[in-house]
């Protein structure tokens, strides 16, 4: 992204220490949200990954990746499905479950939502250790579904998420605004 861009985005991320937390470093887009002029170019931003990509489906991660994706799917008229934690979808669901540091998580999607001939792009605003990203990789794989890039306003490089997901990736690129 231009860096113009990218300092107004990140101008408008609150750094939170120790949340939720003792020793996390949270990063809260709520000022970017509250920003119609930040809010804005970050969706038209990842609107034009969308239509780079050819995508026709925009997935988005609870809870964040929701209030991204949804504005990003309406502007580049396309669809959104979200992946939710798990119990939270009412109808027949994948299930995916991944490592967390102590224990696991498990993301669901509704499988009638995508079809095999849909393109995918994930959306969420934190990348942090990659587990997330990658059961909602699998999960779309596993409904027919080509992924056809992940994207995130940040990444948090020191937790090595970006490795994590590069074989699970494939030829699906990552973009961290
Ligand atoms: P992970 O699965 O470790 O990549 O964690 C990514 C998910 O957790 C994303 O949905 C983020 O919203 C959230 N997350 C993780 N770490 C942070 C952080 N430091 N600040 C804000 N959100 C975070």
């Amino acid at each position: 992204v231009p860096a113009g861009v990218r300092d107004l985005l990140l101008g408008r991320i609150r750094d939170v220490a120790d949340y939720p937390v003792p020793g996390v470093m949270f990063k809260d887009i709520t000022p970017l949200l509250a920003d119609p002029e930040a809010f804005k170019v970050l969706t038209e931003t990842l609107a034009d990954i969308c239509v780079q990509r050819g995508a026709t489906k925009v997935v988005g991660l609870e809870a964040r990746g929701f209030i991204l994706a949804a504005p990003v799917a309406v502007s580049a008229g396309l669809g959104f499905v979200p992946v939710r934690k798990a119990g939270k979808l009412p109808g027949a669901t994948l299930a995916q479950s991944y490592e967390l540091e102590y224990g696991t998580a498990e993301m669901e999607v509704h499988a009638e939502d995508l079809a095999s001939e849909d393109r995918v792009l994930i959306i969420d605003d934190v990348l942090a250790t990659g587990g997330t990203a990658e059961a909602s990789l699998q999960l779309v794989r596993r409904a027919g579904a080509h992924v056809t890039g992940i994207a995130v306003l940040m990444e948090l490089g020191f937790l090595g998420g970006r490795d994590r997901l590069k074989p699970a990736l494939r030829d699906a690129p990552l973009d961290a605004l």
